[in-house]
C-alpha cells in the first residue's frame, strides 16, 4: 500500500499551471486576477448519505468536483482552483486510480487546477473546495430578483431524480431514457458556460443552481430577494414519455441533483436568451415570473391557470 505522500503524489498532485505553487508545500500559492473577487464554495459528500457506497469511483470523482463547480456557475464565476480533503477507508490502487481519473477529467474539462487538500484514513468522505473569480461587483446572486422578471431554467430538470428512482427500483425506464437519466445523475455537467455568459452579457438578475429541487431552490431566491413567483408547470420541458406523469412531474419540480441553473431575467432579454440557448446548444425554459412577495411566496399553476397545491413532495391533480 502506498504511503500517504506517495498516494498524494501518484493520484492527486497533477500539473497546476494556474497556481504559483501547487500541492507539496504547507500551502498552495495563488495569484488572483486584479479587479476580481474570489468566489469560494465547499461541499462535503458522505458515503451512504450523498452517494451510494458502491458508486463507480470514476463517476464519483467527476461528480464530487462537478457539484462544487455548479456553485461557481450559479455565481457567474470562472472556475480556477480546487482543494480536496478526503478520508478514505483504505488505499486500494484500483479505486484511487479510477476516482482520481474522474476528478482530473472534470478538472481539465472546466479548467480547474487541484492545488491542495488533505488525505486521512476513515469512513469514505469527500470534501471539495472550489475557488473561482468574478469581476468585482458582477457576481450573480440569489438576492437580486425583482417583480416582473421572467424565470428561466436550463436543461432537463428531473432526469437525475428519475435515474435515482430507477436505481431504487421505483420505476422502470426504457434503455435510452435510462442512459440519459443515469448520466444526469452520475455525471452532471455544471452549467459554467451558461453562468459566465449570463454574467458577461448582463442577462440575469438572480441565479441559483438546482441541487435540492427546482421549487426548493427557487424558494431560496424568493426568500433572499423578498419576492414571490408564479410557476407555470406547462411551460417546463415536456415530461419523458412512458413514465408515470405524476412521478415524472414530481422529479421535475422537486427532484434534486440536477445542477441546472434557475435564474431571473428582465423580459426584454428574451431574444438574447433564446440566442444564447442556441449558441450553447442548451435549452432554456421560461417557466414563470417573479411577482411581489405573497404570503406563500410561490404559486404553481397548471396549463389552465389553476393553482396546484404543493403538498410535501407531491402535487394535487397531476397525472
Ligand atoms: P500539512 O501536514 O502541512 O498540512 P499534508 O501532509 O496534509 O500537509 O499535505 C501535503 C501536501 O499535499 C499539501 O500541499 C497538501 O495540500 C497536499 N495534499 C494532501 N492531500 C491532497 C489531496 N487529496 N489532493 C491534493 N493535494 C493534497
Ligand atoms: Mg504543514
Amino acid at each position: 500500500m502506498p504511503s500517504e505522500f506517495e498516494l498524494i503524489r501518484r493520484y492527486f498532485a497533477g500539473p497546476t499551471p494556474q497556481a504559483v505553487l501547487g500541492p507539496g508545500d504547507d500551502c498552495a500559492l495563488l495569484a488572483p486576477t486584479a479587479g476580481c473577487e474570489l468566489a469560494i464554495s465547499t461541499d462535503m459528500l458522505v458515503a451512504g448519505t450523498h452517494f451510494l457506497a458502491d458508486t463507480d469511483p470514476c463517476q464519483l470523482g467527476w461528480k464530487a468536483l462537478a457539484v462544487n463547480l455548479s456553485d461557481l456557475a450559479a455565481m457567474g464565476a470562472v472556475p480556477r482552483w480546487a482543494l480536496l480533503a478526503c478520508s478514505l477507508p483504505d488505499a486500494r490502487p484500483a479505486w484511487l486510480e479510477s476516482f482520481s481519473q474522474g476528478l482530473h477529467r472534470c478538472a481539465s474539462r472546466y479548467g480547474v487546477d487541484l492545488v491542495g487538500g488533505d488525505t486521512t484514513r476513515g469512513p469514505l468522505n469527500l470534501c471539495l473546495t472550489v475557488l473561482g473569480e468574478v469581476p468585482a461587483g458582477a457576481a450573480l446572486r440569489r438576492d437580486r430578483a425583482v417583480a416582473g422578471d421572467d424565470l428561466w431554467v436550463s436543461g432537463q430538470p428531473g432526469l437525475a431524480a428519475l435515474g435515482l428512482a430507477q436505481l431504487q427500483g421505483q420505476v422502470a425506464l426504457s434503455e435510452v431514457l435510462s442512459m440519459r437519466c443515469l448520466a444526469a445523475l452520475h455525471q452532471p455537467l455544471p452549467r459554467v458556460e451558461l453562468g459566465l455568459e449570463l454574467r458577461r452579457r448582463l442577462l440575469a438578475h438572480a441565479a441559483i443552481d438546482v441541487s435540492d429541487g427546482l421549487l426548493a431552490d427557487l424558494g431560496h431566491v424568493l426568500e433572499r430577494s423578498d419576492v414571490g413567483a408564479e410557476v407555470f408547470a406547462a411551460q417546463l420541458p415536456s415530461l419523458p414519455v412512458g413514465v408515470d406523469p405524476g412521478l415524472a412531474r414530481a422529479c421535475q419540480l422537486t427532484g434534486g441533483d440536477d445542477y441546472e441553473l434557475v435564474f431571473s431575467a428582465s423580459p426584454d432579454k428574451r431574444y438574447e436568451l433564446a440566442a444564447l440557448a442556441a449558441e450553447l446548444d442548451l435549452p432554456l425554459w421560461r417557466f414563470g415570473r417573479i411577482v411581489a412577495a405573497t404570503a406563500d411566496r410561490l404559486t404553481l399553476l397548471d396549463e389552465t391557470g389553476q393553482a396546484l397545491a404543493i403538498n410535501g413532495k407531491g402535487f394535487d391533480h397531476f397525472g
